[in-house]
């Protein structure tokens, strides 16, 4: 998965650097982790780390040295417990961190078993920490806790308080397990509930809150006074018997059984799957229920059941090779911070962007992600050239989280913000009170292309198909200035856009007569918009998609909010003095009236539909299309009046249109409606179906 990673340096000299870099990084990551129970980055961070050494480690073999993190598990014990040595190495588990990786262990298992089918046990990964237990002749005499895995930590007199851990085993006499020596393994964990009742006691007492679940789990156990071990309300889940061959078990599915019936806890949702297939449908089940258990888990383990099978496959340093953890998609990863790109946006507002080497995030690849302002990157502290930790908030915007400052190299620089506009380079003014500074070009082009952009985009007009590329072709080739501009667009001007590519012969590569003809469409179909998205689309400052309707829902037609005074304006709810100012700076500007007006005349919908609560809805479920010019009334007003009615107004004929009304000088809607059957009234017609809310038959 390299190339997910920052990239592994092409040179030796840059390698050991870098890879001595991390080393002490991740060192001292692991000694908060596994030493203090207090974590200073996410886990999926430290993973990303990690796995870049590992990267470097495997491009450069001679610099890997014993005691690397790649090479250990855990940390040595704490000198506050007595050393514990494990009966047999208690192992990490080697990481899919995708399913690619999932698939490549499952297909090496395969090829390596010979083509002897093999079953696997698939356990989910609970997020606690790992505990060896040791009975002798069936009672418990000794708890510990995994350290470096060779040797752990003395915690029996916490682990007792415990109320899953069985004191006494509860088996038949005649069971082997019932005599001399028995190792069991698992984890101790603590569920979500109680984790968040301690932290919110943590914060009562004023004390920093624990990270997670699972270093509040490794805590507990670890605890001077085992009183406070109880008050912690752990739980247990167990996994595995280390001294498994002396009990005459021949696989984990029978393990699991034998722990059963010894009285232990054991996680009621491990599945035996018969091959790949089944262990992909529960690695994929496990993900998306996650959120529905009471504990914490951060993956599936896949363990190959058969013990002969299991000793054939054999360890590697730290991990078995018949075992591995599937872990779910992480939301963090690291990456190298290249620059920071000020992105001018349709108000003006100046906002630094991240641009980083591209990473594979929670399923999908960023490269860059918005830093919002200039203090939030003081804030946090970026500089370019930083290794950073990235995710994504919510799971969908990427996000800068902060630089890693240990791994700088005295490279790194600081950003300052320009003081022009990097795209008119105007100069750029912050009001006062204000962390966003502005450019105060009108004209400016790149404020020009965000305008036109959100007028077409989905929560606005919702032109399909004209995107950003097209517009800034439109721009660039003079045909359009303002978002009134796409209404005077003719299939001419369009089919011939040049796309600025040119074909093997040299010829430019134009728009075209199809892509033309269905944008033509959009744009017809965009002038029927609510008038709350006409409103959000003229992308008035402060002015968003739920002032929009707000302000459409008491005004009732773009006319009449343009001329209202300001009190009038900030009395609508969800409306401040800010947004009202906002909306008459707005409409005193005789540039915009000029576009507002140019919209309209374009047949652009600037009423808002209104169910008329007094009309009966004898329309609804009826689909209108007007074409040619009506004589008594407007478009803008037959569009009303058949809203008011419950009717649906489109701006094209398909095969869902009841009703084709053609005034004089009918278009192409016209020829449509007849050829695909659709009825078609005349202006007589529509005024009579208007007055009495009856129409005629849909099919003549
Ligand atoms: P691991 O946690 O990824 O996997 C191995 C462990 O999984 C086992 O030791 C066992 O305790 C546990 N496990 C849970 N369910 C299991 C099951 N059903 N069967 C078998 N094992 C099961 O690896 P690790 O070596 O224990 O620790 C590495 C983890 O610690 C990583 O997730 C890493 O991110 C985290 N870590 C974080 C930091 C940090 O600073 N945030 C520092 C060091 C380590």
């Amino acid at each position: 998965m390299a190339d997910e990673q920052a990239g592994v340096p092409a040179d030796l000299g840059e390698a050991e650097v870098r890879a001595a870099k991390l080393r002490s990084e991740l060192q001292h990551h692991g000694w908060r982790y596994y030493a203090l129970d207090a974590p200073e980055i996410s886990d999926a961070a430290y993973d990303a780390l990690l796995r870049e050494l590992e990267a470097i480690e495997s491009a450069y073999p001679e610099l890997v040295v014993p005691d690397s993190p790649t090479q250990r598990v855990g940390a040595p014990p704490l000198s506050a417990f007595e050393a514990v040595a494990h009966a047999e190495r208690m192992y990490s588990l080697e990481n899919a961190m995708a399913p690619d990786e999932l698939d490549a262990w499952l297909q090496r298992v395969q090829r390596e078993s010979g083509g002897r089918s093999i079953g696997f046990v698939c356990e989910l990964k609970i997020d606690g920490s790992s505990l060896a237990l040791t009975y002798e002749d069936g009672t418990l005499v000794r708890a510990a806790t995994r350290g470096d895995g060779v040797t752990g930590e003395d915690v029996t007199a916490n682990v007792r308080t415990i109320r899953s851990v069985p004191l006494r085993l509860q088996l038949s006499a005649s069971d082997p397990g019932t005599a001399g020596r028995v190792e069991v393994r698992g984890e101790v964990y603590m569920p979500k509930a109680s984790f968040e009742r301690l932290n919110a006691e943590q914060d009562e007492k004023g004390l920093p809150a624990f990270a997670n679940p699972r270093n509040a789990a490794a805590g507990a156990v670890r605890q001077k006074d085992p009183a406070v071990t109880a008050s912690r309300d752990l739980s247990t889940f167990m996994y595995q018997v280390a001294t498994v061959r002396a009990l005459g078990l021949t696989g984990q599915r029978e393990t699991l059984g034998w722990l059963r019936e010894a009285g232990f806890r054991v996680n009621p949702d491990i599945e035996y799957c018969a091959g790949p297939a089944e262990v992909r449908d529960f690695c994929e089940k496990a993900v998306a229920r996650r959120g529905d258990l009471d504990y914490e888990i951060d993956g599936v383990v896949v363990k190959v059941d058969s013990f002969a099978m299991q000793d054939e496959l054999g360890f590697t340093a730290k991990a078995p090779r018949w075992a591995i953890a599937f872990k779910f998609p992480p939301e963090e990863k690291t990456t190298v911070l290249r620059g920071i790109r000020v992105q001018v946006g349709r108000t003006g507002a100046l906002t630094p962007v991240a641009e980083f080497d591209p990473v594979l995030v929670a399923g999908s690849t960023i490269a860059r992600a918005t830093l919002h302002n200039e203090d939030e990157i003081r804030r946090k502290g970026v500089l370019i050239g930083d290794t950073i930790i990235v995710r994504k908030a919510g799971d969908v915007i990427p996000e800068v989280v902060g630089p890693v400052e240990r791994l700088r190299d005295g490279s790194e620089r600081e950003w300052c913000m320009r003081a022009e506009c990097p795209s008119c380079g105007s100069a750029v003014w912050r009001e006062e009170g204000e962390v966003v500074p502005r450019c105060t070009n009108a004209g400016c082009p790149a404020q020009r292309l965000e305008r036109l952009g959100h007028w077409a985009a989905r929560g606005a007009l919702d032109i399909e198909g004209m995107g950003p590329e097209i517009i800034g072709r439109l721009v660039e080739q003079g045909l359009l200035h303002d978002v009134a501009d796409y209404y005077a667009l003719t299939f001419e001007q369009l089919a011939a856009v040049d796309l600025g590519r040119t074909k093997k012969d040299g010829s430019p590569v134009l728009l075209g007569e199809t892509v033309a003809e269905k944008l033509l469409a959009s744009i017809e179909s965009s002038k029927t918009r609510q008038l709350s998205r006409v409103l959000f689309g003229l992308g008035i400052r402060h002015v968003g998609a739920t002032v929009a309707e707000a302000l459409a829902g008491a005004f009732g037609s773009l006319d009449a909010l343009l001329v209202a005074p300001e009190d009038e304006l900030a009395r609508v709810e969800q409306v401040g003095p800010k947004i009202a100012e906002s909306v008459r700076a707005f409409a005193d500007n005789h540039e915009n009236i000029a576009i507002v007006r140019r919209l309209q005349s374009a047949g652009v919908s600037t009423i808002e539909e209104r169910k008329s609560p007094e009309r009966e809805q004898t329309l609804e479920g009826t689909t209108w299309v007007l074409t040619g010019s009506l004589e008594g009334l407007t478009r803008d007003a037959a569009t009303a009046a058949l809203k008011a009615l419950g009717a649906r107004v489109s701006g094209s004929v398909s095969k869902k249109t009841t009703y084709v009304v053609a005034g004089a000088d009918p278009g192409s809607k016209y020829d449509a409606a007849i050829e695909l059957g659709v009825r078609v009234l005349s202006e007589a017609e529509l005024s009579e179906a208007l007055q009495s809310g009856v129409v005629p038959e849909a099919v003549e």
